[in-house]
């Protein structure tokens, strides 16, 4: 009920206002969003890269509505990309790109070269792009555009939700070698028709569908807090005899840290997800809805006004 609401609220754009304008909103912010700059993004990834741990880096912003915006979009990846390899901070650091901020809602066409594009540039900085999963209304057109980069560009990621159950389908069609899938939960609120409705249930599904991808010979990359899947996801690389540099874990930038360090302390290649730029609302409220004590920590914060 409560993560309905607050998904809700992460579409209106009185609320946003609201939560914009609020005195605390920076300090909880900056909680799980690197900065709002460029600059912002290569510091927070030089120190968890210097810690061990690799990274995934996404220009915050979705539902991108004009040519322009996205745009300037492509071109702050394309930015973002040459920096990190003139830092020497690939292929340590990746890039995670959501095609709806680059146009995909109003002209896929446009999306896709776009893509190319900034595939191109991560390809020319000797790393990749995983293309972030949106609602479900996108999952063909994503996919679709996905198989078209990997053509050309075949280490491209994608992301696959448990949540979905059309999923364990899809994570047979890409569990190919050489394959990159990141699996998680899913964070958007979908129909009973195409989602899975409670935990259990999208929990259960996580685990079919890693099974599928470990028990298959792409390069998994489990993406979840969840302390029960993150052990299964260690036993199932012993089970299915997979060596550390053939799968990985990842998290979000400012969630379980401790937890990022003892996996990559045991050897294992775990990936964070760092956002960054001002347009952190949609982002901060998926969060929010994830996890009640996320929420009275924002009310606390929004209460004391300080
Ligand atoms: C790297 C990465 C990339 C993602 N990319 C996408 C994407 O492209 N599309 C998409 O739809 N979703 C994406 N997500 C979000 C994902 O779908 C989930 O919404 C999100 O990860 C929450 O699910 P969870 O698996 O972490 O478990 P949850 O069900 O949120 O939490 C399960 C358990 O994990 C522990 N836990 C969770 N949060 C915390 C915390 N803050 N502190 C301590 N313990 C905690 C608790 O024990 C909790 O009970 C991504 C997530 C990650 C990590």
């Amino acid at each position: 009920m409560l993560r309905s609401v607050i998904l809700a609220a992460a579409r209106s754009p009185r609320v946003e206002r609201l939560v914009e304008t609020a005195p605390v909103t920076r300090d909880v912010v900056r909680r799980f969003v690197a900065g709002t700059s460029t600059d912002d993004a290569l510091r927070a990834t030089a120190e968890l890269v210097k810690a061990g741990l690799a990274v995934t880096i996404d220009n915050l912003g979705e539902d991108t509505l004009t040519p322009e915006q996205a745009e300037a979009t492509r071109d702050e990846y394309i930015r973002l990309l040459g920096a990190l390899a003139d830092a020497e901070l690939t292929p340590a650091a990746e890039v995670s790109v959501k095609l709806s901020a680059l146009g995909q809602r109003f002209d896929e066409k446009l999306a896709y070269d776009h893509a190319r594009a900034i595939c191109a540039a991560a390809s020319a900085a000797a790393t990749t792009v995983t293309l972030d999963m949106e609602d479900h209304a996108t999952t063909d057109s994503t996919l679709d555009i996905l198989n078209r980069l990997r053509v050309d560009f075949p280490t491209t990621g994608a992301v696959l939700q448990a949540h979905l159950r059309r999923t364990e389908g899809d994570c047979r069609e890409l569990a190919g070698s050489g394959s990159r899938v990141r699996l998680c939960k899913g964070a958007y609120k979908e129909p009973e028709t195409v989602a899975f409705q409670s935990r259990l249930d999208v929990d259960k599904s996580y685990v079919r569908s890693l099974n599928i991808l470990m028990s298959g010979e792409g390069y998994p990359m489990l993406a979840t807090h969840d302390p029960r899947l993150v052990a299964i996801g260690e036993d199932r690389a012993k089970w299915f005899d997979r060596s550390p540099d053939t799968f990985e874990f990842q998290m979000l930038y400012g969630i379980r840290p401790d937890e990022q360090a003892r996996l990559a302390d045991a050897g294992y290649t775990m990936r964070v997800y760092i956002p960054y730029g001002t347009e952190w609302y949609g982002y901060l409220m998926r969060r929010l809805a994830e996890r009640p004590a996320n929420v009275t920590f924002f009310a606390r914060a929004l209460a004391s006004r300080k």
